[in-house]
């Protein structure tokens, strides 16, 4: 797999899905999550959690993690001119991209290339990238949201210092990770849920609920700004997502 991985960019074998984002006071998908795939020639479609410990191992990350970049914001690019209404992508950054010394002065390039606002570029970031070097991954996203992007927490609350980050790093917008969306059908895990989503208010941040999956869950979490998951829709090809959005469905 490795040195299918090696050769995967250059052969143009990976592809980016996106996942689209239910924004709840409009009733509009309008918005997206980046997702990487491998289109690898005998194995199939091979998911992220397959071959992304891989290139993080390698440090295959870097080159792709700045394909990743580019290629979402040229997608943006492309749908805002086939008339979808977009107001953002976001795209997942693995801790080791934060530490490089001109990740900053790369992405104002790609930012500058593919001519979208800064503001419509979201890097989703988790609580992983502060445990080793941890000031110089702030310091790069102090520097990457005065470009105007903007920083969300992934999957918050499975870390072991998750609050503390709270206070600490500079964020925008708070994902509710899977695993507490799925325990919203218990009392309990409601309360938690709820206790978020006030939390980030109270902190000025935005909320996506991640994994939202039944009608139940929808309802506990309908106070968040985002419902992303399997009940809205799977992560898409780039031709599905454009005719899903573009019929409006
Ligand atoms: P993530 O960033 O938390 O992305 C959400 C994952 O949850 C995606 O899995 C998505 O398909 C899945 N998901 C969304 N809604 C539902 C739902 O309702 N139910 C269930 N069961 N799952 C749902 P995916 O695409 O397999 O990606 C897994 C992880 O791989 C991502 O988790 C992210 O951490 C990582 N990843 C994906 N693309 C990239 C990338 O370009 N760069 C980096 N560094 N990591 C990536
Ligand atoms: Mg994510
Ligand atoms: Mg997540």
């Amino acid at each position: 797999m490795l040195a299918g991985l090696h050769e995967a960019l250059q052969k143009s074998e990976f592809e980016l899905f996106y996942q689209p984002e239910l924004h709840v006071e409009t009733g509009q998908l309008s918005a997206a999550e980046a997702l990487l795939r491998w289109r690898h020639p005998t194995f199939g479609l091979v998911m992220p959690l397959d071959f992304i410990p891989l290139l993080e191992q390698s440090g295959l990350i870097i080159p792709v993690g700045y394909w990743v970049i580019e290629t979402a914001c040229q997608q943006l690019k492309d749908w805002t001119e086939g008339g979808l209404v977009l107001s953002s992508v976001s795209v997942n950054i693995a801790p080791q991209q934060l530490l490089q010394d001109d990740f900053v002065a790369k992405v104002k390039m790609i930012i500058n290339k593919s001519d979208i606002d800064p503001g419509s570029l979201i890097m989703e970031i988790t609580e992983s990238t502060f445990m080793k070097n941890s000031q110089l991954a702030i310091n790069t996203l102090v520097k990457i949201r005065e470009i105007g992007i903007k920083i969300a927490i992934d999957d918050f609350g499975t870390g072991y210092s998750s609050l503390s980050y709270l206070r600490k790093l500079p964020l925008d917008i708070l994902k509710i990770d899977r695993s507490f969306v799925i325990d919203s059908e218990t009392e309990a895990g409601a309360a938690i849920c709820e206790m978020l989503i006030l939390l980030a208010n109270r902190l000025k941040l935005k909320v996506v609920a991640e994994g939202v999956e039944t009608e139940q869950q929808f309802d506990i979490l309908k106070k968040s700004d985002w419902i992303q998951g399997y009940l809205i829709s799977r992560p898409l090809s780039v031709a599905d997502f454009y005719q899903k959005l573009s019929e409006g469905k």
